[in-house]
């Protein structure tokens, strides 16, 4: 149970001042939902404005405030924005702009004729200067203007920056003095503050220290999780499988494993035969072939009598996995069974049966395969496939279901440098594929401007006509604020290029009802729908070798990482491939020396250090896509030079203070509830 202390933290935030329903979905929105999250909501830089008399002062870029007087409002054309012209005192014209539903506040806000005082960056914008979205919009000339140095917060569509401040400051106000965790000598080595001290002065200025220590915090609390779990596993032992080669000489595979494919699944077996539970990651770039090691490992464990589940992150990527291991193991006739969240009613209940009575030998699906309901006869190994996509706790969870530890295979595509596997997984093993099967062509990457659509449209129709298949990725704008419009594009392209090729193109995202995107997966699968436009559903895994074209709209919108992974959903056969990036008219410095990188090389390990180097790391962690954080207060540099240390720490407190008893120890129990790791402190209870 969590430590009273903790209580008023864990409050809703619809407990503070001013919040009801309204307010509150925006800050459901940025995942505020309780005053722990606002209080770790932290600035995500600070501003220092400078007051200025008018417009004649400003430098372009600068953060000032000044007051205006607006004199007309430009209402929004079309998907335009709404702007208001304003004057200065000396007559100086400048717009201030509005995108999406700002404008409706922007419009009471700014009455004409009534002098307003405006906090904000000066830009140009054709010979006008001009502040979007302006930080302040005040009657008078308050208080806060007058702040030097003012934190600036991620916002989502309905909050302000003053407004999320305020529910911040309230929060900081509620929070309690915690027990101290961390060891003092370390604290007063690196002249830490405590850390309700360290929270406040986290969003007053920078504070190098203050936010050192509160990143320190999460990284310690994921290192006790991490290790209680460990601890757990090892002591809870697992089931030793020796396979003797039966099933495996039956494989009828239609080529010769690559060097790095039988080193892999040598690797594996021997983890298997012991008891203590395997926890092996097997990392290869995309199309290095890691299904047929994972079946090569499932089907070890079916010849020592055990059954083995897959998890796969999506839908589409289950019933792929569960078509090519079936297809793949038809000689050996192992029973094969799939199972995800909508399989309802008997065919559901059919494979419970099996699964219980043991004579299913492999499940694949999504994560309903380990809801409670489903219980195995004697469940020996998991398969987690692209497991960048599954929060940490997830992870751990399931691996620590059942009475006996399962062994564990985690497959990615994505490149993680040690850190952060160390960070993610505490110690683990990795099998590595760094050798793609022979007879891969290297794909051709070309970059064209969007403004060539026609000329684009017709390569496409000459593409197909040769009877290849294509992809058409329509991009993902923003996570979720934005979801709908990207939809809405990825729908409008599927309606142009369906009037050039009719019922050759398919169309997959996802809000699509899951029978309709099957349907239409399953469509291009079998080559009857000839173009598939999708967004970035696809991203993962889908594996069609005939298709050899992939065209990437707004390909500057994505990162390296994510956009090495589209494009190694082509040249997947032997037919050359090409991929297609498109672009906007207006491109950045980065994003062309980005487009260029993914001409120049293919090389998923060059490109994930690139990715890590201009977008600092969170791709790579998986977090954008994840939705489940690892880590929300440490940043990648951080967690680089402090997880060693958080970690080591971590470990001494548990060795030294066996079940975390002491008086330090209670303090860690509290952090790993601040933290949420919980799951550590339950399963020390239940060993
Ligand atoms: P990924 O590592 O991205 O999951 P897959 O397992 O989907 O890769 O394999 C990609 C493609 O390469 C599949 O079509 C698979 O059949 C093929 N493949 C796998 N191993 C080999 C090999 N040793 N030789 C030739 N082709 C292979
Ligand atoms: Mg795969």
């Amino acid at each position: 149970m969590r430590p009273d202390i903790l209580n008023p933290l864990f409050a809703e935030t619809d407990t503070l001042d001013g919040v009801g329903p309204k307010l509150k979905k925006p800050l459901d929105r940025l995942g505020l939902t309780r005053l722990r999250d606002v209080v770790y909501h932290l600035p995500e830089r600070f501003v220092t404005r400078r007051a200025i008399s008018n417009l004649d002062e400003a430098e372009v870029g600068e953060q000032v405030v000044l007051a205006l007087t607006p004199t007309q409002h430009l209402g929004s054309t079309g998907r335009g924005p709404h702007r208001v012209l304003a004057e200065d005192a000396t007559g100086n014209v400048c717009a201030l702009v509005f995108f999406g539903r700002a404008s409706y506040s922007a419009k009471k806000q700014l009455p004409v004729g009534e002098l307003r005082w405006i906090a904000g960056r000066v830009d140009r914008y054709g010979d006008m200067l001009q502040i979007v979205h302006p930080d302040h919009i005040l009657e008078r000339s308050d208080a806060s203007l007058g702040r030097l140095c003012e934190p600036v917060y991620a916002l989502s569509e309905g909050l302000t920056q003053p407004r999320v401040a305020g529910l911040v400051e309230q929060a900081l106000a509620r929070t309690p003095q915690l027990p101290e965790w961390i060891e003092p000598g370390l604290l007063e080595k690196e002249g830490w503050p405590d850390w309700r001290d360290a929270l406040v002065l986290a969003h007053k200025g920078e504070n190098e220290r203050a936010r050192d220590r509160l990143a320190y915090d999460e990284l310690l609390a994921n290192g006790l999780a991490l290790m209680l779990v460990r601890a757990d596993n090892r002591r809870r032992n697992g089931l030793s499988l020796q396979g003797d080669g039966r099933l495996r000489d039956k494989l009828d595979l239609p080529f010769a494993l690559t060097g790095a494919q039988a080193r892999s699944i040598g690797e594996i077996e021997g983890d298997l035969a012991q008891e203590s539970p395997m926890l092996r990651l097997l990392q290869g770039d995309v199309g290095a072939g890691k299904t047929v090691v994972a079946l090569s490992a499932m089907l070890i464990a079916a010849e020592a009598g055990a059954q083995s589940a897959m998890l796969a992150p999506t839908e589409i990527l289950a019933r792929q996995h569960y078509e090519t291991l079936r297809r793949m193991a038809a000689p050996t006739g192992v029973n094969i069974a799939l199972l995800t969240g909508r399989d309802k009613g008997r065919a559901r209940e059919s494979t419970l049966m099996g699964l219980m009575d043991g004579s299913i030998d492999i499940l694949v699906g999504t994560h309903a395969i380990f809801q409670d309901s489903v219980a195995y006869k004697n469940l020996a190994l998991v398969v987690i496939d692209e497991q960048h996509r599954f929060g940490v706790a997830q992870r751990l969870m399931l691996a620590s279901k059942g009475k006996r530890a399962p062994h564990t295979l985690a497959m990615t595509a994505t490149p993680i440098p040690r850190t952060l596997t160390l960070a993610q997984y505490g110690e683990l093993d990795v099998s590595k594929l760094d050798e793609l099967p022979p007879g891969r062509q290297a794909i051709d990457t070309r970059v064209a401007s969007t403004g060539r659509m026609e000329e684009i449209v017709e390569g496409v129709a000459r593409h197909l006509q040769t009877g290849q298949q294509a992809y058409w990725v329509c991009p993902m704008v923003r996570e979720s604020d934005y979801a709908t419009e990207d939809i809405a594009a990825a729908e409008a392209r599927f309606a142009t290029l369906k009037e050039r090729f009719g019922e050759a193109v398919a169309l997959v995202h996802g809000q699509l009802a899951p029978e309709v995107k099957d349907a239409n997966m399953q469509a291009f699968v079998r080559g009857d729908a000839k173009l598939l436009v999708a967004t970035t559903v696809i991203e993962v895994g889908v594996d069609v070798p005939n298709a050899t074209l992939m065209v990437i709209e707004q390909a500057e919108r994505f990162g390296l990482a994510q956009l090495h992974q589209l494009r190694g959903r082509v040249g997947r056969g032997a037919e050359k491939s090409v991929c297609l990036l498109l672009r906007g008219d207006e491109l950045s410095e980065t994003a062309r020396d980005r487009l260029a990188l993914m001409r120049e090389t293919q090389d998923g390990f060059r490109l994930a250090e690139e990715d890590l180097r201009l977008r600092g790391g969170g791709e790579l962690l998986g977090t954008r896509q994840s939705g489940d954080n690892a880590f929300n207060v440490a940043s990648l540099e951080q967690i680089t030079r402090l997880l060693p240390k958080a970690h080591d720490d971590a470990r001494l407190l548990i060795e030294r203070d066996g079940g975390l008893t002491g008086e330090r120890g209670e303090a860690a129990r509290v952090l790993l509830y601040l933290f949420e790791r919980d799951y550590g402190v339950q399963l020390l209870r239940g060993g």
